[in-house]
């Protein structure tokens, strides 16, 4: 098993080969992202336990790919590595939800060490709470608590049938995953008197009245044509 599953966004190839092989000597599962677009996607795809954010990247900075990950509701641990002399970059990033910094250059034994420290306090947290990322979900402005079954919209208490709950739950636990219609009606219905895929579409259609921007063209619940359902908000 490896010691843990790394995201490693970072621009430069021979920086991005470098930490790569050196990760993996470790024992950590890494996989690679060359610009910011590619490493917000992968991030919010989910199954990481760490991500090593560049600030400067194509199409995308470190900056707004960590805020995006914290706004989508992502808890992921993100050490960011900044060029020396980006003194403010470490106010302004921690401030956005990276969890630690690193400047470059940097020996390898060093970013060794932060992600260690890292991981184990993501581990003591998980330890400490349960699971927190099961307990609480937040997309856009919507805060999901699952223990007291609650959920609330820019602040105001909305509305869901059981059923409604439940789908959105399994949703939210299995993000950025493309989940078809036999599968939702497997884990969420349990296929109870209800032998027709019609009614995930109907469930959907129902949450997305209730948590898209505009619901004719979902944002949030997005269709995969041909396969089922994938949420990203
Ligand atoms: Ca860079």
């Amino acid at each position: 098993m490896a010691a843990g599953r790394l995201l490693l966004v970072e621009d430069e190839p021979g920086l991005q080969l470098t930490l790569n092989d050196r990760l993996l000597a470790e024992g950590y599962a890494v996989e690679t992202a060359g610009d910011g677009e590619t490493g917000l996607a992968r991030a919010l795809a989910g199954g990481f336990d760490l991500v090593i954010l560049d600030v400067m990247l194509p199409r995308r900075d470190g900056f707004d790919v960590c805020r995006t990950l914290r706004q989508r509701g992502v808890t992921t641990p993100v050490l960011m590595l900044t060029a020396r002399g980006q003194v403010v970059d470490r106010v302004v990033g921690l401030k956005l939800g990276a969890d630690d910094y690193l400047t470059k250059p940097f020996e390898s034994a060093e970013l060794l060490a932060r992600i260690e420290a890292l991981l184990r306090r993501a581990g003591q947290t998980a330890e400490q709470t349960g699971t927190p990322s099961a307990a609480r979900h937040v997309f856009g402005d919507v805060v999901v608590d699952v223990r007291k079954a609650e959920v609330t919209r820019a602040g105001v208490p909305v509305d869901l049938s059981a059923k409604e709950f439940q789908l959105l739950r399994y949703f939210l636990e299995h993000r950025g995953a493309t989940l078809s219609r036999d599968e939702l009606l497997h884990e969420v219905w349990g296929y109870e008197h209800t032998p027709s895929t019609r009614t995930v579409d109907v469930h959907v259609a129902w949450l997305r009245q209730k948590f898209e921007a505009n619901p004719k063209v979902p944002q949030v619940i997005q269709t995969v044509h041909g396969l089922g359902y994938k949420f990203i908000g």
